[in-house]
């Protein structure tokens, strides 16, 4: 990642269908750049084997939630498949304050209101499978799911794969190093635009000795 950029983090979002390799992307752009961090979000689903709270999750109650939806400390939130899922204002605005960049893991719907009230600061990546007949067998392949699942998850891509001309970026997920070497290639850029690279810019406008 570049060291030349002095300003804010950004919000990189990464949506994707069921069954497309998102969790494996993210996890890899993780342990490849230090300055890259996971929002860890708040659901009402209650948490599968292997889920730690407060690491995978904050498991929190319906109760809970809709008080922090009352109290708008999220960032955006959303119903998925009958749970609450929902990204905290506060833990994303410090961390980028501090010039991290956030990774959001999150669907279509917090993707688009995150384009809505933050399009500004945030960078929204569309993750698209190799091909269909692939994120079917990847959906089935788990192993996790129960049929009904799986056509629900497979309804809601067909929505959803339709919308990714919505999205700043599309990125197809065939080979998982060029997918992740394609996201960082577009971050590096998107660091470097006009808009980001303002306050720099400024400064070095203030070095410059006026005209005698
Ligand atoms: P899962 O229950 O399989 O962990 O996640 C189901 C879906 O909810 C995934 O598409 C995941 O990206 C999405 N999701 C996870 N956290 C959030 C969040 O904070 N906000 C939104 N809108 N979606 C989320």
């Amino acid at each position: 990642m570049s060291t030349q950029y002095k300003g804010e983090g950004l919000l990189l979002v990464i949506a994707a269908s069921s069954g497309t390799g998102k969790s494996t992307v993210c996890q890899e752009l993780l342990t490849q750049s230090s300055r890259c961090q996971l929002s860890v979000s708040y659901t009402t689903r209650p948490p599968r084997n292997n889920e730690k709270d407060g690491e995978h999750y904050h498991f929190v109650s319906k109760e809970t939630f809709e008080g922090m939806i009352e109290r708008q400390e999220f960032l955006e939130w959303a119903k998925v498949h009958d749970n609450y899922y929902g990204t905290s204002r506060l833990a994303t605005e410090q961390a980028m304050a501090q010039g991290r960049d956030i990774l959001l893991d999150i669907d279509v719907q917090g993707a688009r209101q995150i384009r809505e009230l933050h399009g500004k600061n945030s960078i929204l990546i569309f993750l698209l499978p190799p091909s269909w007949d692939v994120m079917v067998q990847r959906l089935r392949g788990r192993g996790t799911e129960s049929e009904e699942r799986i056509q629900r998850r497979l309804k809601t891509a067909r929505e959803e794969i339709p919308t990714a001309t919505d999205f700043d970026y599309i990125v197809e997920n065939d080979d998982l190093t060029e997918t992740v070497k394609t996201i960082q290639a577009i971050c590096r850029s998107e660091r470097h635009s006009a808009s980001r690279m303002g306050s720099q810019l400024q400064s070095f406008l203030t070095q410059i000795p006026p005209l005698s």
